[in-house]
């Protein structure tokens, strides 16, 4: 059966990048009926963080891509890697480097001068034991170091970039797997764990991101050394801003935690990052659920090239997940950003209104951050006149409309829908003005903006909160 797994590091949160390598391992294993396996790299003590741990693992299942199995820490599996480096020693595949950070500046400046790659010159492959007790002597401390064969080539067929040949004198020389500790073998290095890992959890299908490919080669190396069996390897296309480079943090916003704050669903979050180098069969649909997707995956269908990120198109997939909610889900959607933003209400008692304020606003929402924004009016007190606004109500024809709309108001019992389209009526006739008049100069009191959503719908949700008189008053 398939094992694929996600397995990323806790230095951060989670990142899109690794996100997008979640979606498709999960989509793969759920493809193939496999396991979908979540390891937290977790080696590096000083960088990992506890809490990138649980916004990792929580995004991951925002975003729906549950796993089968874990999670696995990789800190609590040392004792496994350090019996798997000796058991390299053991067999003379590996051996202690004493070469210090001086020595391989010194080296690092020779090989640059000479135009060469850098490189580890495997100076120390075949010290002696009395090498080795005059270094320790010196009080040098070592590292562990598994030999490499530049004579090798390596060559894997991977499942996005077809055959990809490796040569072994290009992986930087013997590479370092472990380093040491008082006792002996210290924290394990990312090379190393992977396979140890991937071999103890019987993955079948390494699927990662393209900068991981000159790794495969140094890990093909160490399944061999093992006597393991090789999995498939799949690389994919890296997410790229939109001068073509790799998405980073400098790009702005990268972690999921950050998107979902933004107002994006989860739904539409994970279609668009699976649209993010792959297509399904039917390449012009481009809404689909996660297990739709799962469906019809293949690598066959993953681009080599990598994928622009697209804002623009992340709205539009967005903003078909809004609109297509049913009012009660999307306003249950929307409070906790209204509460965030402080704005006061009752969630129980104005339940309709709050819903009635959603479908307001629902057609015309890309993110769900923005309803802050376009709702802000209904939580205030006050009014703040933009200049086109400003300048509606200081026209004559204006005061005398609002003055109009005040004065039928005083003897409406009710405002409904239809009551208020025929006081607008009502005031353009006895008034004569036009029908444009009138509405922009309601909107221009109520909301203080030149434009908006409907203006009927706009007043009755004011008129509830006792707000429509005072406004057009205020702005007499
Ligand atoms: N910890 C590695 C990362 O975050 C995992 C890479 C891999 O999948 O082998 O990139």
């Amino acid at each position: 059966t398939v094992r694929v797994r996600i397995a990323p590091s806790p230095t951060g949160s989670l990142h899109i990048g690794t996100a997008r390598t979640a979606v498709f391992n999960w989509l793969f294993a759920r493809h193939h009926n496999g396991k979908f396996i979540l390891r937290i790299e977790d080696t590096d003590e000083e960088r990992s963080r506890p809490e990138f741990t649980d916004n990792i693992m929580e995004g991951l299942r925002w975003l729906g891509l549950t796993w089968d199995e874990g999670p696995f820490f990789q800190s609590q599996r040392l004792d496994m890697y350090k019996s798997a480096v000796q058991k390299l020693l053991d067999q003379g595949l590996a051996y202690r480097c004493y070469t210090t950070s001086e020595e391989l500046d010194t080296l690092r400046e020779i090989q640059t001068a000479k135009k060469e790659a850098p490189r580890y010159d495997n100076r120390h492959r075949n010290l002696t034991p009395e090498q080795e007790a005059a270094f320790k002597a010196e009080g040098r401390s070592c590292v562990i170091r598994f030999k490499m064969d530049d004579n090798r080539q390596i060559v894997w067929h991977d499942l996005v970039r077809g055959t990809v040949t490796w040569k072994g004198s290009d992986l930087g020389g013997d590479m370092v797997i472990a380093r040491a500790a008082d006792d002996g073998i210290g924290q394990p290095l990312y090379n190393f764990a992977v396979v140890v890992d991937d071999i103890d959890m019987q993955i079948t299908h390494v699927i990662r991101g393209e900068d991981h490919i000159a790794n495969t080669g140094k890990q093909i190396l160490l399944y061999e050394a093992f006597g393991a069996k090789i999995p498939e390897f799949s690389h994919t296309p890296l997410i790229l801003n939109k001068e073509g480079r790799k998405l980073s943090k400098r790009d702005g916003v990268t972690s999921i935690s950050d998107f979902q704050e933004m107002g994006f669903t989860a739904e539409a979050l994970v279609n668009y990052m699976t649209l993010l180098g792959w297509s399904p069969p039917d390449s012009t649909q481009e809404i689909f659920t996660l297990a739709e997707a799962a469906t019809q995956f293949s690598f066959d269908r993953v681009n080599k090239a990598g994928a622009k990120f697209d804002w623009e198109k992340l709205d539009w997939v967005n903003s078909q997940y809004i609109h297509t909610m049913p009012i009660d889900k999307l306003t249950d959607m929307l409070i906790p950003y209204w509460e965030k933003a402080g704005y006061k209400f009752d969630t129980g008692r104005d339940r309709v209104w709050l819903e009635n304020l959603t479908t307001l606003i629902a057609t015309s929402l890309k993110r769900l951050q923005d309803a802050v924004d376009m709702t802000k009016v209904f939580f205030s007190e006050t009014v703040e006149y933009q200049d086109e606004a400003k300048a509606q109500l200081q026209q004559e024809s204006s005061i005398t409309a609002i003055k109009a709309v005040l004065a039928v108001l005083e003897t409406e019992q009710e405002l409904t829908e239809t009551t208020a389209q025929e006081m607008i009526k009502q005031v353009m006739k006895e008034q004569n003005l036009k029908k444009g008049v009138v509405m922009k100069s309601l909107r221009s009191a109520f909301t203080g903006e030149g434009h908006g959503p409907d203006l009927v719908q706009s007043w009755l949700l004011l008129h509830q909160l006792g707000l429509d008189k005072s406004r057009l008053a205020i702005a007499l």
